[in-house]
């Protein structure tokens, strides 16, 4: 669950080894002052220092539970206080059982008095305890829960929210919610409101243990008391209590509607850390790095513009005068460029690299697949057919610009001639994937780069990138392009870094899509039958399947299994093309350019098409078990179709039995085809921690704070790091938070946000 804490040497280190040794914290004692371990300061905790108190000093926390604590992310006091309650439990409000009436929907607190199990009739399990407290009996029963009969021993102390029936004359609840508070041996919190922590059954972590160590931890922490980095004029602007006071009071509040201002304080400084990282980062780039400065006007340019066959939507106009604007300057470019699918980025992309060529530099863009590089070449190939840049070296003060594909599928030869022509600056624009960090592409004179989904890329490919082949170290404009539909919050946070520009307008003549949800043989035979009439009437179709394992292997299988089975069945008669990862480079090329002119009526494929394919002509996506994707797939794939002027449809084929959170994903596609809306929903889906790349799900650094709930603390965050730190990047008028940022810099996934 928790990786491994390499990523927190620094501080450890720095702090010296009793306090990440347990065996020198033992030796320490248990002393009644757990900062004995940094005796340099005595005023106020700071979370640096809280950081660096073991848990194992704790009583009560010998090895095994120390363990324990590590598998759920609590290694430190820091940790601790920061493991937040999940609920409460308001015992100020609890009802006596004798109070308790019949249909009513409360909450009581009892101790279990015995617990018995046995199966009904049928096969069903059904496990009733008996719960008393100085007023009377209740009995809960509860069906084919079996572990309840475990969780419920004899002794405990539970709360019950539930509905009070009446049995045979008997008060009783059915399936109620509960909450055990204690084990009988915990001290009695009545009229208090009790903190519910996240329990781990595996680990061993029961709530009322963690209620222990907190207070523990709370006791002994309140002889120095807790520092607030935060200056007190910022705290009343913004109407916050103290950080000592809302680490206490969000594991034991007053009263409930005290959690409220503990947790803004709390939320609101998650957050600013974040901010304070990300703008300190930001400055001090632009401190330092020097870029190259573009006319970013003239004939070339005009000329471009003039060729194409369509106007610019308004959003394009707005990306291209902001990129202007950037590369205008001698401060590098680091703009994101966010749209949603077929909102035209390639355009805007292609702007930006021809800016570079105007000005006697080159371009690069960069594709996160062969595939999708191979598109965005053909893509820049056809709007630049023909296209001629000045050249005073020729009579005619004229030659055609020269793009070039660095491709894994290109022969040795032809990949030595796109080498040379690189770093000879022959090549104007050079599209490629990742081949186009390696060691041996040399540019001549690189100064704007484009990276397409971005987010697939780290952040050492994007330093890489920005440094590559340039004698004079200046470093090229970036823009990062993604169809990812990111939420207002998440761009605030996760892209703080990085300025935006958003194609919030798709280009005119659009026909919106349908979508619609599919279950069961007879709508999916009634939809292939609809795939046919489209394709008989001279549209063409994607088929995707799902992936379904982690192994591409697997996946092509499956994908070749249907392929045999459409053209055995629904889609016989039909030209039907086949598109998988483990195809030779040449096959997929070959594949994906009869499905671009025309020869193939489908394209059965894994999701290698997700991102960037555009063939006009195409109107109906098939996605077949959409319930295995997740809504920012769906949308991407559904984003391949309604590229046309012909109205498209897309079908979302679930399994037979979707999850009850896959039907709220599909009935969100089905409801709206806005990326934003539905990045909205999808957070709300997934909760938090899961925003980001999986693997840092463990450790998010929004333990408390909600992307989706708290985009007022995000902006206030925002505006609060801006006043706080000076223009260089700088945080020295504020020392304690200049150490807390630090620390907390140190502590996390050093790619963690800046993952891209
Ligand atoms: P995406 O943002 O998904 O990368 P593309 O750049 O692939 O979108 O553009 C999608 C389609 O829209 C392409 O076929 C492109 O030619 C077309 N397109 C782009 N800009 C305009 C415009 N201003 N007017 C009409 N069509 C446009
Ligand atoms: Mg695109």
């Amino acid at each position: 669950m928790s990786p491994p804490r390499s990523s927190r040497p620094a501080v450890r280190r720095s702090l010296g080894a009793a306090a990440s040794d347990p065996a020198g914290a033992q030796a320490l004692g248990a002393s009644d002052e757990p900062a004995a371990a940094d005796s340099a300061a005595k005023g106020p905790l700071t979370l640096r220092q809280l950081d660096a108190i073991d848990v194992g000093r704790l009583n009560g926390v010998g090895s095994q539970r120390r363990k324990a604590l590590r598998d759920v992310g609590v290694e430190t006091v820091f940790d601790l206080l920061t493991y937040y309650p999940r609920r409460y439990v308001d015992r100020t409000a609890q009802l006596p059982i004798s109070e308790a009436e019949v249909g009513s929907e409360i909450t009581v607190v009892a101790d279990v008095l015995s617990v018995s199990a046995r199966r009904l009739r049928g096969g069903r399990r059904l496990v009733s305890a008996e719960v008393g407290d100085a007023t009377g009996v209740l009995s809960a029963v509860f069906f084919n829960q079996a572990w309840r009969e475990r969780q419920l021993t004899e002794g405990r102390t539970v709360a019950l929210f539930g509905r009070v029936e009446n049995y045979r004359g008997r008060k009783q609840m059915t399936n109620p919610v509960v909450d055990v508070l204690g084990d009988g041996s915990t001290a009695d919190r009545t009229g208090r409101i009790v903190a519910i922590y996240p329990q781990s059954d595996t680990a061993g972590i029961v709530t009322w243990d963690v209620a222990k160590w907190v207070a523990e931890a709370q006791r002994r922490c309140s002889v120095r008391g807790i520092a607030d980095p935060l200056p007190r004029r910022l705290r009343s602007q913004l109407g916050l209590i103290s950080r000592g006071r809302a680490l206490a009071e969000i594991h034991e509040p007053p009263s409930m509607s005290d959690r409220w201002a503990a947790r803004n304080r709390l939320v609101f400084d998650e957050f600013l850390r974040v901010q304070l990282m990300l703008r300190s980062q930001r400055l001090a780039r632009e401190a330092h790095e020097l870029g190259i400065a573009h006319d970013a006007g003239g004939g070339l340019i005009e000329a471009f513009h003039r060729r194409l066959p369509y106007a610019l939507t308004g959003a394009q106009q707005r990306a291209m005068a902001d990129i202007d604007a950037d590369v205008s300057t001698q401060r590098p470019m680091h703009r994101l460029l966010q749209g949603d699918v077929g909102s035209g980025k390639t355009l805007v992309a292609l702007h930006a690299l021809l800016v570079a060529v105007r000005n006697g530099h080159q371009g690069a863009l960069m594709a996160p697949t062969e595939v999708l590089a191979e598109q965005h070449f053909y893509a820049l190939r056809v709007l630049l057919d023909g296209f001629e840049v000045p050249d005073d070296s020729r009579l005619s003060g004229k030659r055609p610009l020269r793009l070039r594909l660095l491709s894994g599928s290109s022969s040795a030869t032809q990949r030595r001639e796109v080498l040379v022509e690189i770093a000879t600056g022959t090549a104007d624009i050079v599209v490629g994937t990742h081949a186009l960090l390696e060691e041996s592409v040399k540019f001549d004179s690189l100064s704007v780069v484009v990276v397409d989904e971005q987010h697939r890329f780290g952040v050492s490919q994007r330093a890489r990138l920005r440094e590559s082949g340039r004698d004079d170290r200046r470093i090229p404009h970036l823009l990062v392009m993604t169809a990812t539909p990111i939420p207002r919050t998440a761009a605030m946070t996760v892209y703080g870094d990085l300025d935006v520009s958003v194609l919030d307008e798709l280009p005119p003549g659009r026909t919106p899509i349908t979508t619609e949800w599919v279950q069961g043989p007879l709508a999916a035979e009634s939809m292939w039958a609809g795939v046919r009439r489209e394709i008989e009437a001279g549209r063409q179709a994607y088929v995707v399947c799902p992936l379904i394992t982690e192994s591409e292997s697997l996946d092509a299988r499956s994908a070749e299994q249907m392929h045999a089975e459409l053209v055995a069945g629904s889609l016989a008669g039909l030209r039907v093309g086949l598109l998988h990862g483990r195809l030779p480079p040449a096959d997929k090329e070959a594949t994906m350019d009869s499905f671009r002119s025309g020869r193939l009526d489908a394209l059965v494929a894994t999701t290698v098409i997700e991102v960037g394919i555009d063939v006009p002509n195409a109107t109906v996506m098939v996605v077949l078990s959409a319930d295995r994707f997740g809504i920012a797939q769906l949308h991407q794939l559904r984003g391949r179709v309604g590229r046309g002027s012909h109205t498209s449809t897309c079908y979302l084929v679930s399994d037979d039995d979707p999850t009850s959170i896959a039907v709220e994903r599909l009935s969100a596609l089905a409801a709206t085809n806005d990326g934003f809306e539905l990045a909205e929903r999808d957070l709300e889906l997934r909760g938090e921690g899961t925003l980001f790349d999986e693997r840092q799900s463990g450790r998010s650094d929004l333990k408390l704070a909600s992307l989706a709930r708290d985009l007022n603390w995000v902006q206030a965050a925002r505006d609060a790091a801006a006043g706080l730190i000076a223009t260089d990047g700088d945080l020295d008028a504020h020392p304690a938070l200049a150490d807390e940022v630090d620390w907390f810099a140190g502590r996390r996934d050093p790619d963690y946000l800046q993952r891209s």
